[in-house]
């Protein structure tokens, strides 16, 4: 079945109702059979509805319809991509282990990847997304984790996602892919080997700007390449917080159902219905907006390339960028998303574009409709220093845009006279 269809069917069946759209049930908790039936769900001898902090009919079929279309067995959903990011990390890693990550990340994945997760006692190791080789001098017998963004918000690199992953299974390694920037309909990291992959639902899922989330994403038969590996002991062995359960002898996803049963259990980041509920109505025309930005970004790429004022443009649609190759063989119709940036000669002449923009909104946000500009050095990269800046592939003159599904006559046409003001 095509990826349209099952982002407008797959994993609901109609209820007594007869409901066309699936309800959205806002509850708190959920009624036992019996005393029997109760110790059987919290004992997992049956699966069912406990407490929305662990799980909920309307965000099952999030999860469901989510894994399904990113090719993958089973998904968690979650409060923000950030705590998606967090418990990938965290159901892999503990104190004294250390993971390597990409330069290029999103601001918040660096942040807590070079600063937060030191005070869990997790060390992070950064690589050039650009020279996937670097990894293999990195990684020890302690590296739990290799992460990366399939598309990189905000440097706009694609990743040679088969290269990274076959280090990684050389040595036994789990690779975490955010996919949030090309989602499942530009991308699907599982057919390049892999292991699980986190997005924000806050940027293109909901489409609209509308709500907050995250989900975390395991690929089909992880528990193989789980099973008996020296690196993820606390899969293979009794899990003391949960009765002695060993999560690889269980017939469940054992990645996504630990990150259940210990990470939301005890940490509760849990995505609220109402917001999963949305998320279902996004992906309903996720494809078609997609395929909409990344038609939008190419033109706008493309008027930007032949304007004196403006140094680099940095959109893998474009065939003189450098991961040009990266997005034909990776991203469906070699397709690159609404994502674009481009360098001017200084902070100054940036603040000037920006501010004389008219149509773009200058908004931390990326993935809703409406465009959106962002100047990243003086605020979601502001923390970083310039040394850090660099490195994240972030220069001073650098404006990044979201290009939202307005008609591309009038964006370029706003561009031009913002860059000519
Ligand atoms: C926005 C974003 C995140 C964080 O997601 P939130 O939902 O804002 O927590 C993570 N990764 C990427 C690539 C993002 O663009």
């Amino acid at each position: 079945m095509d990826l349209q269809t099952k982002a407008l069917h797959f994993g609901y069946e109609k209820d007594t109702q007869g409901t066309m759209a699936v309800p959205l049930y806002m509850s708190t908790a959920y009624e036992f059979r019996d005393i029997e039936h109760a110790a059987n769900l919290f004992a997992l001898k049956e699966l069912g509805n406990i407490y929305t902090r662990l799980n909920n009919p309307t965000t099952d079929v999030f999860e469901k319809r989510f894994a399904e279309i990113e090719g993958g067995e089973a998904a968690l959903a979650t409060a923000s991509g950030m705590s998606a990011i967090f418990y990938a990390i965290a159901n892999a890693a503990e104190a004294g282990d250390n993971i390597v990550c990409a330069s290029q990340l999103y601001g918040g994945s660096l942040t807590l990847n070079s600063h937060t997760l030191k005070r869990f006692g997790i060390e992070s190791r950064f690589f050039d997304v650009q020279n996937p080789s670097e990894i293999e001098t990195l990684i020890d017998e302690k590296t739990k984790v290799i992460f990366f963004e399939s598309l990189t918000n905000p440097s706009i690199d694609v990743a040679d996602i088969e290269a990274i992953t076959a280090i990684a299974n050389k040595h036994g390694i789990l690779t975490v892919v955010d996919n949030t920037v090309a989602t499942p309909v530009l991308c699907r990291p599982f057919e390049y080997g892999a292991d699980i992959t986190v997005h924000s639902a806050s940027k293109y899922t909901t489409g609209q700007g509308l709500a907050i989330g995250g989900i975390l994403v395991e690929r089909k038969g992880l528990v193989e390449k789980l099973k008996a590996n020296p690196r993820y002991a606390h899969f293979n062995e009794p899990d003391e917080s949960y009765h002695g359960l060993v999560y690889v002898d269980l017939p469940l996803p054992p990645f996504t159902l630990r990150a259940r049963l210990s990470l939301l259990r005890d940490l509760g980041a849990t995505v609220s219905p109402f917001n999963s509920w949305l998320f279902i109505q996004g992906l309903e025309h996720l494809s078609l907006r997609m395929r909409e930005h990344s038609k939008n970004a190419l033109e706008l790429a493309t008027f930007l390339e032949s304007h004196p004022k403006v140094k680099k443009v940095n959109y893998p649609g474009l065939k003189s960028n450098a991961n040009y190759a990266n997005a034909q063989k990776y991203f469906d119709e070699g397709a690159s998303s609404g994502l674009l940036s481009f360098e001017v000669d200084s902070l100054e002449v940036a603040t000037k574009i920006v501010d004389a923009t008219e149509l773009y909104s200058l908004v931390v946000n990326i993935g809703d409709s409406k465009s959106i500009i962002t100047h990243p050095a003086s605020t979601t990269h502001q923390q970083l220093s310039s040394d850090e800046l660099i490195a994240c592939g972030v220069p001073q003159g650098l404006i990044r845009i979201s290009c939202g599904l307005e008609s591309s006559e009038d964006l370029i046409a706003d561009m031009k006279q913002a860059l000519e003001n």
